[in-house]
């Protein structure tokens, strides 16, 4: 039952997508074709569940001769408070929510405070679909108010998507409640171009990596690490695309970066900029900001750094700004992409698979693609390690995470 519901939500968003599109672009700026890709990414989700999701929820049968029947089964927890952010406004809830709805909880959804209208209209296509009264519930509140929702006794788990410090708050309170938390926080990963990396292949992947949502992804790769004998000429063919980026009115369908979600981020984005210089940073390309009809941009920044106290390498930058940085062998690469208190995403660039194979095994990260940037995908479990957060989404991962393993022995 609970499948065909989702069936019938995917189809809902099918047929609203340049309505529930044209709401992210106007709250958050993403230009409208992304909006569509997202919404369409939600239908795919959706459907996916509906079609595959009950194999993830199948009891397992354990195999042990002196028992009738032995198996795990999984059963719903309950109520799960949801806090979400505001860079996939639809994608960021919806990945969260069909499993953990598919696994027969219901949510309450508190959404970041600068998309309320995509948090409403949530819940709208939520209704729509057919759910049940109360199974998905958006509040309007502020963050202060999530701490007594934690506590409430009814609400039995929380998942945070966003910063350190709100994941940290969040599971702390949750800690203290003996509730699960799951976060989903930030990241710096890592795009490792080695020596025998395809160069064009490499330039293309680097810029889906990095520009997309005007920076503003938290897989995006933040930290190029490039083989010294190619990194002349990937800084050339980089600058090359990055400057030829068409920012603008994300309702414009030629618009290829839309402008950054607030006035704050936009400051932020600059001072790590100045900041990055100051400490030695070279501009290749961009490095600066462009005011387009009052709205606030940033431009597609490549930024070569030589050592890794630069703030670029240290920091988050949610942002279209890469730190590039060059290595000589492969474990100076290895070392370099572990520099980090993030292991959330991680690309690797070559035609090696002993090389990849290398770097696959080394990388603290919670994903690594090799030959293509870091993507979710309903079908494989995303999350990160180290300070990208606790736990899994999506697949058989964010379709369990919020149940009881409950096992279960039958004698005769
Ligand atoms: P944020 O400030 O932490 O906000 C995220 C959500 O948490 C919002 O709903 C926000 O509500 C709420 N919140 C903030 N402080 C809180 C607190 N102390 N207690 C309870 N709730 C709190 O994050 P952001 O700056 O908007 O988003 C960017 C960050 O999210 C980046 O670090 C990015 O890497 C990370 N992110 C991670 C993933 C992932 O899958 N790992 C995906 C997307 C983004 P208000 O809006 O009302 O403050």
């Amino acid at each position: 039952d609970r499948a065909k519901l989702l069936f019938r939500l995917a189809s809902v968003l099918e047929s609203n997508i340049d309505k529930y599109a044209t709401l992210i672009t106007q709250e958050m700026g993403k230009p409208l074709e992304q909006a569509r890709g997202e919404i369409r990414k939600c239908v795919w989700n959706c459907k996916h569940y509906a079609s595959d999701g009950k194999n993830y929820l199948k009891p397992q049968e354990i195999k042990a001769d002196e028992y009738m029947k032995s198996f795990v089964q999984y059963d719903p927890l309950g109520t799960v408070l949801l806090v979400m952010p505001w860079n996939f406004p639809f994608w960021q809830v919806l990945r969260m929510a069909i499993p953990v709805l598919l696994a027969g909880n219901t949510v309450l959804l508190k959404h970041a405070s600068n998309v309320p209208q995509c948090a409403l209209a949530i819940q709208e296509a939520i209704t729509e679909a057919g759910f049940p009264d109360g199974v998905f519930q958006t509040l309007l509140i502020s963050s202060s108010q999530v701490e007594s929702i934690i506590r409430n006794d009814k609400v039995v788990g929380v998942s945070l998507t966003g910063s350190e410090g709100a994941g940290a708050s969040v599971a702390s309170i949750a800690g203290q409640e003996i509730k699960p938390a799951v976060l989903e926080l930030g990241g710096s990963d890592p795009l490792v171009v080695l020596e025998d990396a395809d160069i064009e292949l490499s330039c293309s992947i680097a810029e889906k990596a990095r520009l997309g949502n005007a920076g503003q992804v938290c897989i995006a790769a933040k930290r190029f690490i490039v083989h010294n004998s190619l990194i002349e000429e990937f800084l050339v063919k980089l600058t090359d695309i990055f400057a030829s980026y068409k920012l603008g009115d994300p309702m414009q369908i030629t618009t290829m970066m839309g402008p950054m979600s607030s006035s704050s981020a936009h400051e932020e984005i600059l001072e790590q900029i100045r900041q990055s210089v100051d400490q030695g940073g070279k501009i290749i390309t961009g490095g600066g900001e462009a005011i387009i009809s009052k709205a606030k941009f940033i431009r597609p920044t490549l930024i070569r750094i030589e050592n890794t106290e630069n703030i670029l390498w240290t920091d988050e930058v949610f942002g279209p700004v890469a730190a590039v940085i060059g290595f000589d062998t492969d474990e100076e690469a290895l070392e370099l992409a572990n520099d980090t208190r993030f292991g959330l995403g991680a690309s690797v660039m070559t035609k090696d698979r002993n090389k990849a194979q290398y770097f696959i095994d080394g990388i603290e990260s919670g994903m690594v693609f090799v030959n293509d940037f870091v993507k979710t995908d309903p079908r494989m479990p995303t999350g990160g390690v180290k300070k990208s957060g606790i736990g899994r989404e999506l697949a058989w991962e964010g379709a369990r995470v919020f149940t009881n393993k409950k096992t279960v022995v039958v004698v005769k």
